[in-house]
């Protein structure tokens, strides 16, 4: 079995040191991506306690929902971005499982995943997918399902390319991203609890589009939402 002490993570970590994805500062071996530091000074929001978050808000009259969190405040600047930048763009889809797996062990010891059956990354478009070799949902997603337990699913996919959001108005983007998920086979996820991971919300335009397709999906089912990153 290979374990962390194996010569061989030696010769590895020789080869490729091993440093935080913020500060460069060497991890030790039992700690992935993001040293104990710089992971304890991300901005949390701790909406999860707060019923009627500034999040919930947003999505109110949108979609039934009943639970939705961002984890941590995001902007451009901020340490969280470096790490965002990392996965989307820098091919390190092992820091999206990483920060799955961070926000999953703080929100386990609540009830926030109570009666969530099954977790439903926002899918990414299969041109893109093929593009970027990963969906950066889907990583945090199974971040957050090696935590808890609770599988990850397929069912939410792609029916269009939508343009890039980051230059739109938020009416252009609610436009933009109308009608563009789906749910396959939905008598699997049919009055289930489903999660719906992305990994930032900055509208709410993606998420409510990917919700939408998954609430008409699971009929009496409950549906929540969770991303890593929340603008405000
Ligand atoms: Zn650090």
């Amino acid at each position: 079995m290979i374990t962390h002490d194996s010569p061989i993570f030696h010769w590895f970590d020789a080869l490729f040191p091993r440093t935080c994805h913020i500060c460069a500062a060497p991890l030790p071996p039992d700690v992935r991506c993001v040293c104990r530091k710089c992971r304890a000074e991300l901005p949390r929001t701790n909406f999860h306690r707060v019923p009627d978050n500034a999040m919930e808000r947003r999505f109110m009259g949108r979609f039934p929902f009943e639970r939705a969190t961002g984890f941590f405040f995001y902007s451009r600047e901020s340490a969280l971005s470096v790490l965002i930048q990392d996965f989307k763009y820098r091919r390190f889809p092992g820091v999206a499982r990483e920060l799955g797996r961070l926000v999953a062990s703080e929100l386990y010891t609540t009830p926030f995943f109570n009666g969530v059956d099954i977790i439903l990354p926002v899918p990414l478009h299969w041109r893109k997918l093929i593009r970027r070799g990963y969906n950066q949902s889907h990583e945090i997603a199974r971040g957050i399902s090696e935590v808890t337990g609770i599988p990850v699913g397929d069912q939410l996919y792609a029916l269009h390319h939508h343009r890039t959001q980051t230059s739109l108005s938020q009416q252009q983007r609610l436009l933009n991203t109308q009608g563009i998920f789906a749910v396959r086979h939905p008598e699997q996820i049919s009055g289930k609890g489903v999660l719906i991971v992305d990994d930032v919300c900055t509208t709410g335009a993606t998420v409510s589009s990917a919700a939408g397709a998954v609430a008409q999906a699971i009929g009496s089912g409950r549906l929540s939402i969770l991303t890593l990153g929340v603008t405000f």
